[in-house]
């Protein structure tokens, strides 16, 4: 019998990219979207999977409708990827972020603890929860120091996972991922943003890049290597916490020469510092040990750096032109 996996934030980057993989593997998906004025299924579209997947009506803000969707739909596995996921909207609005990104953690494990104890679960968690680190590299035994609403609020929803596994015996797991872009990334995280702004003004349509901290230094991987680590972590007999991230670190800075000079312009001539975009408190320096996740989940990632920078970079490249 084929399993099925239940997928919150099916229509975010890593929803979809870790819907090919389970489709891929023959799994039956069901998407849990929230309702929107405009459906956002993009992501989707451009993997051409959206009409292989069963949508399901979902908000992290609805008890009842959780449990209703469990009800119908019994998955094996749940991977909780939905989330207000943006570091810098969550100094706007912190109680909001609070409440999707940490609170609702707790919701889905209570609908998942009455529907059917036995269903697995997988909490996206963050770096982000390292925020002002306490050693370097962090691997699953640092100190945790968050310095976002964000961090906090995914600090909550790591704990209540771990919580409910220890409290009641659930088969819950979280993936602690460091930064993990691609192609489909939101538009407004800094790697995506860049790789854009690179296009159009390669296309004469942009002709300024304004950014805020280029200091900043954060381990970026490529997100369809991660959602196999989420896989991989839910196939586990025994449920822990892992880290997922390339071992290695780069500033803002260096992803915005490597992104202007795959496409063969001086970024010096284009990018300009706003102060706008400097946040209240910054998470200066983000590098992750996945030594764990790749004894026990034989997992690896193989793209470098300027492999992930100019696949962006060409993606975008592509879009614009078209
Ligand atoms: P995205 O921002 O691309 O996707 C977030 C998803 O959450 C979207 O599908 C969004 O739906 C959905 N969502 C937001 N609010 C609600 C709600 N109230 N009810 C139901 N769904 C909602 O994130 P990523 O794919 O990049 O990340 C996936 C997860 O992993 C997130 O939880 C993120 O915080 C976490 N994470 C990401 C990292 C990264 O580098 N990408 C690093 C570590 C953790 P809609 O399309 O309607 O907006
Ligand atoms: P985060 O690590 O989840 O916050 O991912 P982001 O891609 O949003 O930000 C990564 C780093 O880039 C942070 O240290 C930001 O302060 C820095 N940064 C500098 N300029 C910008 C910008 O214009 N937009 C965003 N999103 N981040 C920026």
């Amino acid at each position: 019998m084929a399993k099925t996996a239940l997928i919150t934030g099916v229509t975010g980057q890593d929803g979809a990219y870790l819907s090919e993989l389970l489709l891929n593997k023959g799994y039956k998906v069901v998407g849990a979207e929230r309702r929107t004025s405009t459906r956002n299924r993009q992501r989707l579209d451009e993997l051409n999977i959206s009409d292989d997947i069963v949508f399901t009506d979902f908000d992290l803000a609805d008890q009842g409708n959780m449990e209703r969707t469990l009800e119908t739909h019994q998955p094996d596995e749940v991977y909780n990827l939905a989330a207000q996921s943006f570091v810098a909207l969550s100094f706007e609005q912190p109680v909001m972020t609070g409440d999707i990104t940490g609170l609702a953690v707790a919701r889905l494990l209570e609908a998942i603890r009455t529907v059917n104890p036995k269903i697995r679960f997988y909490q996206a968690s963050t770096s982000e929860m390292f925020g002002k680190v306490q050693a370097v590299p962090q691997d699953e035994t640092t100190p945790f120091y968050p310095r976002s609403p964000y961090g906090v609020a995914k600090l909550y929803a790591h704990w209540i996972t771990a919580n409910y596994r220890e409290s009641y015996g659930l088969l819950a797991c979280s993936g602690i991922l460091f930064n993990h872009e691609s192609p489909l990334r939101g538009v407004e995280f800094v790697t995506r943003k860049i790789t854009l702004a690179v296009a159009r003004i390669k296309h004469g349509l942009q002709k300024e890049l304004r950014l805020g901290n280029l200091d900043a230094k954060r381990d970026w991987g490529y997100a369809k290597e991660y959602v196999e680590g989420m896989y991989l972590m839910q196939q586990q007999e025994t449920p822990s916490d892992y880290v997922l991230a390339t071992g290695e670190t780069h500033t803002v800075g260096e992803f915005v020469e490597a992104a202007f000079t795959a496409a063969d312009l001086a970024w010096r001539d284009y990018v300009v510092i706003d102060p706008a975009f400097v946040r209240p408190a910054e998470v200066d320096l983000l590098l992750g040990n996945p030594g764990k996740a790749k004894r026990e989940l034989k997992w690896a990632p193989k793209t470098a750096f300027r492999e992930l920078v100019a696949l962006m970079v060409e993606a975008d490249l592509k879009r614009v032109d078209r």
